[in-house]
């Protein structure tokens, strides 16, 4: 039997076309001109005269994940992630976890969204200049009052499209899934946190790294892992910096 190519399998390519406002959980299926619920955190979206349908009130305020050529970027984070799963087995020695996730961020259009406990300065400074072109949202826990946190606070006005939540080494929310999704198209999901040292010991098989590209599996990701914390953040008392958490949804 030669094996090929499904063409079928091109009907079951659904990928997420917008991001919720409040939450950012990545959607599928949001429906032309009715009222609608994001199901991960319930903020209702009613349509309005300006706006009678949901798709149009959320491209307008920017949260559309519209692309140019969406086969063509998904091939180009389907090579990014064959290429990180031949580096993880030995197959392709130079292809190290790092460089795959750096290319990946490179390569995003419109989001990374991650979780982390902890991140470093070297990992902050990547994903300032990420946020130069594309919206990064990130939940970090385990943040100490270093230069690190400086970074993110003081400093966050250097990268206004970074948002993050942040959550003390006293919080009692520690994230067991990291994740870092790309686009709503791929992720990174393990054991390694967001700091050069986590990176680099997933080469050598010390920290977990597994690339998904199963796209239901990544929504799934974002939607258990990311937005409800995030969302929840709401809820909490903020740290003492008031501009910790920019915010920008909720309305
Ligand atoms: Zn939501």
């Amino acid at each position: 039997m030669p094996s090929g190519f499904d063409l079928d399998s091109l009907l079951h390519f659904n990928p997420p076309h917008y991001v919720c406002e409040r939450c950012f959980a990545l959607l599928t299926d949001v429906p032309a001109n009715f009222a609608y619920r994001c199901p991960v955190c319930d903020v209702a979206y009613v349509p309005t005269d300006e706006f009678p349908s949901v798709g149009d009130y959320l491209s307008a305020r920017g949260l559309a994940l519209a692309y140019e050529d969406v086969m063509a970027h998904g091939q180009r984070l389907a090579e990014i992630a064959r290429r990180t799963r031949a580096g993880l087995t030995g197959q392709l020695p130079d292809y190290t976890p790092m460089r795959a996730l750096l290319e990946a961020i490179g390569s995003a259009q419109h989001c990374v969204h991650f979780t982390t406990f902890g991140i470093s300065a070297w990992f902050v400074g990547a994903l300032k200049m990420a946020a130069q072109y594309i919206d990064v949202r990130g939940v970090i826990s385990g943040i100490k009052r270093d230069e690190v946190f400086r970074e993110l606070t003081t400093y966050a006005g250097d990268a206004p499209r970074l948002q993050t939540r942040l959550f003390g080494q006293e919080s009692q929310w520690f994230p067991h899934q990291k994740i870092i999704v790309i686009d709503g198209l791929i992720a990174f999901k393990g054991s390694a946190n967001l700091t050069d040292i986590g990176w680099r010991k997933a080469a050598h098989g010390r920290e977990v790294v597994e690339v998904i590209t199963d796209i239901a599996e990544v929504i799934e990701l974002n939607n258990r892992f990311f937005s409800p914390v995030w969302v929840g953040f709401e809820q909490r008392a903020q740290p003492e910096a008031p501009n910790t958490a920019a915010s920008s949804y909720g309305r």
